[in-house]
């Protein structure tokens, strides 16, 4: 029996956004008729889903075969790969860098896939601490890796802009699997490499 076709990404937010920006404005007590509002809920509509592309996406799409050999590398670190996310709760950007950190099994992956990764889940609704456990276990699943260590650092507009108002916090999470889970000799040499 043949299932009924899913529905792709595009097909599920096209015609849905614009509409509802149009009230989200006019509930503020917007004009949106006004020229300088005419084309946000359309702008607006582009720009969401841009900024949701993740859900979009997926790790073997992301990945798409770019593996290779390990060929005796010790570690690997891809440091400062930037990103933008959406708080989840307040659909506020926090925005910083994720380092990542693996020692290889038998594979490596190419190293603009790491930022690849890194935005398959940041372009979602978000919390830190979810990125950058899915971060780590999208490292894992693609490579097997003997460990793998996520470090990110964000600022969260919805702590700077409203509530406890603490502009200069920044908030690092730090999630570890395998040797670096296990070793906290080589965590420590890691972490201390990668202070900012
Ligand atoms: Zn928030």
């Amino acid at each position: 029996m043949s299932q009924p076709p899913i529905p792709s990404f595009d097909e599920l937010t096209d015609t849905f956004l614009e509409p509802l920006i149009t009230d989200l404005i006019t509930a503020l007590g917007e004009d949106v008729s006004r020229e300088g509002l005419i084309q946000t809920p359309a702008r607006v509509d582009r720009s969401l889903r841009f900024l949701t592309g993740g859900y979009g996406l997926t790790l073997e799409g992301v990945v798409n075969g770019a593996l290779f050999q390990a060929e005796g590398a010790e570690m690997i670190v891809v440091k400062d790969v930037e990103f933008y996310s959406l708080c989840e709760h307040h659909l506020l950007p926090f925005f910083g860098r994720a380092h990542i950190a693996y020692v290889p099994e038998a594979t490596i992956l190419g190293l603009s896939k790491f930022a690849r990764i890194v935005d398959l889940f940041a372009r979602r609704l978000q919390v830190q601490e979810r990125l950058t456990t899915q971060i780590a276990d999208a490292v894992v699943q693609t490579l097997a890796p003997k460990g793998a260590l996520v470090v990110t650092e964000a600022s969260h507009l919805c702590m700077m802009m409203r509530g406890v108002q603490k502009q200069g916090s920044s908030t690092r999470i730090v999630t570890t699997r395998g040797v670096f889970k296990d070793d906290a000799q080589l965590r420590g040499e890691v972490l201390a490499a990668l202070k900012p």
